[in-house]
């Protein structure tokens, strides 16, 4: 008799589980992706087909990332040791999925002076961070140069941090303020510390459905204008995909096609980040306009997609702990994610949308996720470049070790 499979049983099952039960064209376009690795052998329709799998397709769509995953990143599962800092919730952006913004006049506003930055800086790098991760809201009447002069506080404070820093938002703010062209003011930003860009603030990179989520943010071709300088600047960025709230599995299929663009013209991206939707406290919810986030299927699909489609192209797929629990994060890297993002230390953003995995994952936390699942721990630095492997009883950086995993 034919095994019962359903999503709960997605982690124990091979191929050969699946392929005899798969639709004739998505088991053709799977083969042809785990033959080439490389997301570029999908035709379009075949994408957008692969976006829209249900039942044993989903399954095998689920299966054949997971050993995609595999034979492009090997079984390491990398994290960062950072912290966030959110220097400001102050923000006159109003976003409707945030929860984390306040309006000027709010009894519970916070802005971090330059000191107040670099000392969480210098306790982070005390305890191990190698990096931080600095985005704020956008306070009215913000200092022209502020966001160089957070660099300057940081470095000169820890020279040796790299700074992970300012969403594509911030950086057409301080293009406003300061009057600068674009590439100027991110060479700028790069000669005074900026060492990485988040990709955030994509959300859906569609004018429409952006228009929904939030009117004053800044659009499609502005996000992209300044994801491509700031590569051919020499500021390599992460990137994003907010899901689960009124866009569909089309916009997916375009937000990856788009990324997968960038990147052959680039090679600017270290990695994509899908980033499920919070709703509980979001305005946009409560307004009715947005579903209550992502359900079981599409928090895995997505991931898998991602792994398939930018296949060849970005191949670290994070999993955002913060808006996934601990089961859902390591289901998650089963669907074809390697890379857990980062400790963070202390998590605002989505913990007031109503996130609750906490502010902190430990360095201890992540390697016994990571076994648990039966993959190898390592801590990365932000780029990806270096690695240390974290096993019980063994700790060691090996260049040759990362090399082989990644050769
Ligand atoms: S997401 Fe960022 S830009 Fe939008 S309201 Fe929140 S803090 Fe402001």
């Amino acid at each position: 008799m034919p095994r019962e499979l359903s999503l709960e049983v997605f982690p124990t099952l091979d191929w050969s589980d699946v392929e005899s039960r798969l639709t004739p064209a998505v088991r053709s376009a799977l083969e042809r992706v785990l033959e080439t690795q490389d997301g570029a052998s999908l035709s379009s329709g075949e994408c957008f087909a692969l976006a829209q799998v249900s039942g044993d397709d989903l399954l095998g769509l689920l299966v054949a990332a997971n050993m995609l995953r595999a034979e492009l990143v090997g079984n390491l599962v990398t994290y960062v040791v950072n912290r966030n800092i959110n220097f400001t919730n102050i923000c006159f952006v109003g976003c409707k999925f945030c929860a984390f913004s306040r309006g000027p006049r709010d009894s519970d506003t916070y802005f971090l002076n330059l000191d107040q930055v670099a000392e969480k800086a210098v306790d982070a790098w005390q305890i191990g961070a190698t990096e931080v991760c600095i985005q704020g809201g956008l306070p009215r009447e913000l200092p022209p140069f502020h966001y160089r002069d957070i660099l300057r506080a940081v470095k000169k404070a820890v020279p040796g941090m790299h700074i992970h820093a300012f969403s594509p938002m911030e950086i057409v703010y301080g293009v406003e303020l300061t009057g600068m062209p674009l590439a100027d003011y991110l060479s700028m930003l790069r000669d005074n510390g900026l060492d990485t860009l988040p990709g955030t603030a994509a959300e859906i990179l569609d004018d429409e459905v952006r228009f929904v989520l939030s009117r004053n943010k800044l659009s499609t071709a502005q996000w992209t204008e300044v994801i491509r300088t700031a590569h051919r600047c020499g500021i390599r960025t992460t990137s994003t995909m907010m899901y689960g709230h009124v866009e569909t599995p089309e916009h997916w299929v375009r937000q990856m096609l788009l990324l997968r663009e960038i990147q052959n013209e680039t090679g600017g991206f270290t990695e994509f980040v899908p980033l499920g939707f919070v709703h509980q406290n979001t305005l946009l919810f409560r307004q009715g306009l947005a579903r209550s986030g992502p359900t079981l299927a599409e928090h895995l699909k997505v991931h898998a997609l991602a792994r398939v489609l930018l296949a060849g192209s970005i191949n670290n797929i994070q999993v955002s702990w913060v808006k996934l629990n601990r089961k859902l994060s390591q289901l998650c890297l089963r669907a074809g994610a390697n890379d857990y993002g980062g400790t963070l230390m202390e998590e605002n953003i989505s913990r007031e949308a109503g996130a609750t995995a906490g502010q902190y994952t430990s360095p201890e936390d992540f390697q016994s996720l990571i076994l648990e699942i039966g993959r190898i721990p390592a801590e990365r630095n932000t780029t990806y470049r270096r690695m240390s492997i974290k096993l019980p009883g063994i700790d060691f950086t090996s260049e040759q070790a990362f090399a082989a995993e990644f050769a």
